[in-house]
């Protein structure tokens, strides 16, 4: 068996246990009252129970990957200011990451939050570039391209206006009808409580994953185009 390398590794999708949950939650969400928020046992945080979630490879994953494809992959900011990489007016940096000889250039951001240490936006930006970079690579293009990305105030996802509105999510995949889509059966809706109970999930735990990742509140609500990736996603995570 051939094993992949170099940029042909790059490509490879990334394991379930290289893959990171970042709370995604609305400005409304993000704001709310400290009472009203709960300790999250998807991502470990503390935030509004409601926040979807999002699938992100994380720092130390990728740098690990980088270093497997090329030991001397490196990377540079685009302009300096007296010595520092220099972050952009909306406090963004723009990258030129190098692996096995060839530069790619990405753009990174991150929010502004008082909770966050000195340093840390900054280190989250850098993070946020790489990633944007080693896309253009195709590392971990399956992430980009479930499409989930941006949420706004009513929890639709929308093209945003930083690193991401240049992924290949906007570009590359064709959008699917906005048609009314249709919702499962009963009978499925039945195979899918059956499944996610042979996994050990509580119902409860169903009705999280349901509200959070898909804004659904009834399983009879589960999209049909969604139904299968759900059934595989509590197979592949079993509590049991
Ligand atoms: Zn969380």
């Amino acid at each position: 068996m051939d094993k992949k390398q170099g940029l042909e590794l790059l490509r490879e999708p990334f394991l379930p246990n290289q893959i990171s949950k970042l709370p995604k939650g609305t400005k409304a969400q993000n704001e709310c009252p400290a009472n009203e928020k709960v300790k999250c046992n998807i991502c470990g945080g503390f935030h509004h129970p409601k926040v979807i979630h999002l699938d992100y490879v994380g720092h130390a994953a990728l740098t690990d990957r980088l270093l497997d494809c090329d030991p001397l992959w490196n990377w540079e900011p685009f302009a300096l200011e007296e010595g520092l990489p220099k972050f952009d007016a909306q406090g963004g940096l723009w990258v030129k990451l190098t692996v096995c000889g060839h530069s790619r250039p990405g753009y990174g951001n991150a929010e502004k939050s008082q909770w966050k240490t000195v340093g840390d936006r900054e280190k989250e930006v850098i993070g946020d570039a790489l990633r944007n970079a080693a896309m253009r690579f195709g590392a971990a293009l399956d992430l980009w391209h479930k499409g989930d990305l941006h949420i706004d105030e009513d929890g639709k996802t929308t093209p945003a206006a930083t690193s991401e509105e240049i992924s290949p999510k906007t570009e590359a995949v064709p959008d699917k009808p906005e048609e009314k889509e249709s919702c499962i059966t009963e009978k499925q809706a039945k195979r899918l409580f059956a499944i996610s109970m042979g996994a050990g999930w509580s119902n409860n735990e169903l009705k999280a994953y349901l509200s959070q990742k898909y804004g659904v509140e009834k399983s009879n609500q589960v999209k049909t185009s969604d139904y299968e990736t759900i059934c595989k996603y509590i197979e592949d995570n079993k509590r049991i």
